[in-house]
């Protein structure tokens, strides 16, 4: 599969070269050069896989370089969990999507197992090194550390904002025992870490004997991942009718994941990403407007982020260019809850219904039930346990089962950084040479 790059359309990369470029050079995000279409034939056959082979088939169409028996064995060591996707019965022909029962209870599982293991892949037949970073709001670094701890040939360093990620999150990312990860703790907040990850690719050496990699939400083998999940749903549910899914955004991979899903060929309805008060993909797409607001800290902090760098590949893209942004809006809607109104939820859904849902997920109940919908799905992308602490303000007797717990008292592996760059570009190639 070719992509070309979304400010230049004779920049024409194949899968292979884009997965190794994503930390955009010049700004230039990729984008597959033609969508492929699914066939109704294709479809009905697809109906008929189980999560393994069904991700083979799709994921088929947007690679390269590999062949399908390699590939088959990557999804088969990456798929090994019980249940990948869940949907559970809410009412009126609505749903909930767990996307969350990976080994980190995050989404991100779902994807980051298989990147980590294509990586190691192509690390063996390349004769390479690799070099993760990764700049994470809270769920991509635990599931990224929890998914490279024992890939030999790489080193991951994951990046997060000081104090903006929950106590349990912080515990997930530093207590994994493995001497391939290194973790740094960023003061500011995470667009401020997403920058300093971008500046450290640009000061760190090309070497030929290591392939740098990024594995935040724009690299496309994680979009791809994750377009699996919706097209595997919608068409195993849909009884002829389309899914609404209603997803809690921050940087828009999982919501963009789902609009491709859509325009492959699978019977999805409405794409509507949620946020919270940090709401500038919200201004995005409903006034097409770019507002640099300063990040406030809320009960969700997966998703307090600026600039959804998703998004923007999408409306950069030279089709999507000349109708701007109205040309997506038949697909794409979006919808905002605020931090009370996610607080009021989270009790709501405790006294009405006994259930205890995380704070992003809630984001997409309560959008969900705002209206008398039908056929939507709520994606749920996190579990509650991560953020007990801001829950038990909440409900202050709340037990939640967990098996995390022994990771609880293991002791912490990280190091904080202050915005002096030097500093922090020196112990990172240190760490790059031990
Ligand atoms: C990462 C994350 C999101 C946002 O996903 P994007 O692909 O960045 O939009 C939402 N909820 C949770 C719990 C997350 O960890």
């Amino acid at each position: 599969m070719y992509y070309n790059s979304i400010n230049n359309k004779l920049n024409i990369k194949k899968f292979s070269d884009v997965f190794f470029s994503n930390i955009p050079k010049n700004k230039t995000l990729f984008f597959p050069f033609k969508i492929p279409i699914i066939k109704n034939k294709f479809l009905n056959y697809l109906k008929k896989l189980n999560y393994l082979n069904f991700s083979f088939e799709i994921s088929k169409l947007f690679l390269d370089n590999i062949s399908e028996e390699d590939l088959y064995n990557i999804l088969y060591e990456s798929y090994n969990l019980k249940e990948i996707v869940k949907l559970e019965d809410l009412n009126n022909n609505n749903y909930l999507l767990n996307l969350n029962n990976g080994p980190t209870l995050t989404f991100k599982d779902i994807a980051m197992i298989p990147l980590s293991n294509l990586l190691n892949f192509f690390s063996l037949k390349n004769k390479k090194k690799n070099i993760v970073f990764c700049a994470t709001s809270g769920d991509t670094g635990s599931s990224a550390n929890n998914s490279f701890k024992n890939i030999k040939n790489s080193k991951i360093f994951t990046f997060y904002p000081f104090n903006m990620i929950s106590n349990i999150q912080r515990k997930q990312i530093t207590t994994l025992k493995s001497n391939n990860i290194f973790n740094y703790s960023i003061i500011g907040n995470f667009d401020f870490t997403q920058f300093f990850v971008k500046k450290i690719f640009e000061n760190i050496k090309n070497d030929k004997n290591v392939s740098l990699i990024s594995v935040n939400s724009i690299n496309w083998f994680r979009i791809i991942m994750q377009l699996i999940y919706y097209c595997y749903v919608s068409v195993k549910n849909s009884n002829d009718k389309k899914l609404d899914f209603i997803i809690p955004s921050g940087n828009f991979g999982n919501a963009l994941s789902a609009f491709l899903a859509k325009k492959i060929g699978f019977p999805i309805g409405k794409i509507i990403p949620c946020t919270n008060d940090n709401f500038y993909l919200d201004n995005y797409i409903k006034n097409n407007k770019i507002e640099n607001f300063i990040l406030k800290k809320t009960i969700c902090p997966s998703i307090d982020i600026s600039i959804p760098s998703n998004f923007v590949r999408l409306i950069n893209k030279n089709f999507f260019k000349k109708k701007t942004i109205n040309n997506i809006n038949n697909d794409i809607y979006s919808d905002k809850i605020y931090n009370k109104n996610i607080i009021n939820s989270i009790e709501y859904f405790y006294q009405k219904f006994n259930k205890i849902y995380d704070p992003h997920t809630v984001i997409a109940l309560s959008s969900l039930f705002k209206e008398n919908s039908k056929n939507q799905v709520a994606v749920s992308t996190s579990y509650p346990i991560k953020f007990i602490f801001s829950i038990k303000k909440i409900i202050p007797n709340i037990k939640i089962k967990t098996n995390l717990k022994s990771s609880f008292f293991l002791k912490e592996k990280y190091k904080i950084f202050s915005q002096n760059f030097l500093v922090l570009i020196n112990s990172i190639k240190r760490n790059i040479n031990v």
